[in-house]
């Protein structure tokens, strides 16, 4: 995972988790996610976490949240834009990239559990926002040349499904397919570095769709929530082979991968490729090919 030898007309980029269920020691883990990027001198803010993890571990880290100029969000669950109100209250230039529509009210398939949607407070701060600070993409998108989000994911494998079945209802009728979530790549010189946030779309699906709109192939790494919490045998051990047929450098399952379906994909693939990720982990995924 080492940059090259630098070359100083290309971007590198570095991706530092913030928020995660697993954490380096002294800082703090939450069932949420965040990443910080930086793209050579652009900071990019990937989701906002559950319940401020985000805030004290930047702050730990020295990373200051106020000089993102871009906030993607990969999806309207409550583990990924708690807080928003927060980074909001502090950073006010960044524009924000999401697919589709986030603000809705959601539901999680437990029966006991209550709204999984954005919180009332996020919500309120993002309708607030300024028209010009607001994208709702429907479509792939580059943020800068070399710098893409998908939108909305074609789901076309029989296999893989949203992990778990969620709702737009309190008394769980109608299913929610999770049409909003998206990812993120960044196209580097040994191939494609791909950011998830919980990969309801699928994974296999979502490189597929990836490698598709970039019209690259080569996989060089995958980083974030791959969504296999729930996942029965039969879907990880598909899963594990599509994942071994991209021959990738590294794979960092975070978040809703699930510890136990994270430690399977790492006795399977291997121990060289596969790591844990957690917060403050640290990934330099190379420079941008241009
Ligand atoms: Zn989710
Ligand atoms: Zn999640």
């Amino acid at each position: 995972m080492t940059v090259k030898e630098s070359d100083v007309s290309k971007d590198s980029v570095k991706i530092t988790l913030l928020a995660d269920n697993e954490a380096s020691e002294g800082l703090e883990k939450e069932h949420g996610f965040a990443a910080w990027v930086e793209v050579g001198s652009r900071h990019i803010l990937f989701d906002t976490g559950h319940m401020g993890a985000l805030q004290g571990n930047a702050a730990r880290l020295g990373i200051n949240l106020k000089d993102a100029d871009l906030l993607v969000i990969s999806h309207g669950h409550r583990d990924h834009t708690g807080t928003l109100d927060k980074f909001l209250a502090e950073n006010n230039h960044a524009e924000l990239y999401f697919a589709n529509q986030i603000d809705i009210e959601r539901f999680w398939y437990k029966p006991d559990a209550d709204t999984y949607g954005m919180p009332e407070e996020s919500r309120q701060a993002l309708a607030a926002l300024p028209a010009s600070r607001v994208h709702s993409i429907a479509a792939p998108h580059y943020l800068a040349p070399g710098v893409g989000i998908t939108g909305p994911v074609p789901r076309l494998n029989s296999f893989e499904d949203t992990g778990g079945t969620f709702y737009f209802d309190k008394n769980r009728v109608t299913v929610d397919g999770i049409e909003d979530d998206q990812s993120m790549w960044f196209e580097t010189d040994d191939g494609l570095v791909v950011l998830l946030g919980c990969c309801h779309s699928g994974l296999s699906n979502t490189i597929d769709y990836i490698r598709k709109i970039s019209g690259i192939s080569k996989v060089r790494g995958v980083v974030g929530g791959m969504h296999l919490l729930q996942a029965n045998e039969q879907r990880l051990e598909q899963t594990f082979e599509v994942m071994t047929g991209w021959n990738a450098d590294f794979l960092i399952p975070c978040h809703c991968t699930g510890m136990a379906s994270a430690i399977k994909m790492r006795a399977t693939i291997g121990s060289e490729i596969v790591s844990h990720g957690h917060a403050g982990m640290v990934v330099e995924a190379g420079q941008l090919r241009q």
